[in-house]
């Protein structure tokens, strides 16, 4: 069985550095923001390349708290693609604002022509979902957001690295979001995430705010959360960053390979926008009979996963949004033909091959 993904062949790459450094932080008798979380966090800042980097639990507190230092509130509309990640929208919602829905393009990011005819004198903020590792069309939504004079957020949650003319997501926006979910591309070994920004009272509002409104032990200057990074996940993630380019490098070449082997004219490969450096957090394709595809994927023994089956306006937990069934057809038709077939870091040569030839092979007769 070839799995959809298989997260152990990452820790095994570097599983003494990972098991020295667990049996450090055990042995220091300091686990919650220390040493470890102050040096990720520069570190991180430095990769990215904004002034700072604040360390959360998750990514999904990350776009919370993250829109919720750019003041958004209550009545506030923010702009995002319809095939989102459900997080994306609750880090809106979550703060009382109302998602402003845009169709997605054939990369799969949101469709900046688009974007204009949805801006009201509601609308605070853009919020760019760089979905599947693949990058938005930065230089038209950065315009965008200058010219309407709205907030700019990121969610590189799953776009470690990726950048758009040779900068780095996560510091366009006035505020990048990223989580170190175990799957992501910079996974950690449990919950963990983490903002950028060049905005040093952002950060500073958010570090207050993670760690109930507290600077300054039994001094609480606001009514904060707790959302703090742990220092295991902070000294573990420190090990991944260091060999970020070499995992990222792995996943291109599987995408590569991918790219040039697989030939079936059911299916449609990803696209890659030319400005744009991807990290290929997902190999998605599409293909119209899916229900068909999956089971014929599985009787050969080859996992899949769709990312997502169902858009965020059609879920139970938006229905007060009314958004109805059919308001967004690229979006509706991505979540009905989307598959993401085996890809992970450590992935044998064998089994891209046996996957390509498997998906090759899918109903060739006709
Ligand atoms: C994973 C993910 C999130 C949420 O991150 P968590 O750490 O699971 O809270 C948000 N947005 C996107 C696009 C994601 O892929």
């Amino acid at each position: 069985m070839i799995k959809a993904n298989r997260m152990d062949r990452g820790f095994y790459k570097y599983q003494k550095e990972y098991e020295d450094k667990v049996l450090e932080v055990l042995r220091s008798g300091w686990y919650i923001l220390g040493n470890e979380v102050s040096c990720f966090e520069k570190e991180f800042a430095s990769y990215i390349g904004t002034k700072d980097c604040v360390g959360l639990a998750s990514g999904l507190d990350a776009l919370w708290i993250a829109l919720k230092a750019l003041g958004i509130s209550n009545g506030d509309e923010v702009i995002v693609q319809g095939n989102a990640y459900i997080a994306s929208v609750m880090g809106i919602t979550r703060n009382g604002a109302t998602p402003v829905f845009v169709e997605p393009d054939c990369y799969y990011q949101i469709d900046v022509s688009k974007i204009e005819e949805k801006i009201t004198s509601k609308t605070k903020a853009v919020l760019v979902v760089h979905l599947y590792g693949q990058v938005a069309k930065m230089d038209e939504i950065v315009r965008l957001c200058n010219k309407y004079n709205l907030k700019l957020v990121e969610d590189c949650a799953q776009a470690h690295g990726a950048a758009f003319q040779n900068k780095k997501v996560g510091a366009f926006g006035d505020i990048g979001c990223f989580s170190f979910y175990p799957s992501k591309n910079l996974g950690a070994f449990g919950d963990a995430g983490a903002i950028t920004t060049d905005n040093l009272e952002y950060a500073e509002y958010i570090r207050v705010f993670r760690n109930y409104g507290s600077e300054k032990r039994y001094y609480n200057k606001m009514v904060g959360t707790n959302s703090r990074l742990d220092e295991i996940q902070a000294g573990l993630l420190r090990i991944k960053l260091k060999h970020i380019q070499e995992i990222t490098d792995e996943r291109i070449k599987i995408a590569e390979k991918y790219n040039c082997g697989i030939h079936n004219k059911k299916i449609i490969k990803p696209q890659v926008r030319k400005e744009t450096y991807g990290v290929w957090h997902q190999y998605v394709i599409r293909i119209e009979d899916r229900n068909d595809f999956i089971q014929y994927l599985e009787n050969c023994g080859v996992g899949s996963l769709i990312h997502y089956p169902i858009p965020p306006h059609l879920s139970k937990a938006y229905q007060y949004l009314n958004v109805e069934k059919g308001s967004f057809p690229v979006t509706e038709k991505y979540a009905a033909t989307v598959v993401s077939i085996p890809f992970y870091n450590g992935m044998e040569d064998e089994e891209q091959e046996k996957v390509i030839e498997i998906i090759n092979d899918y109903k060739s007769e006709e």
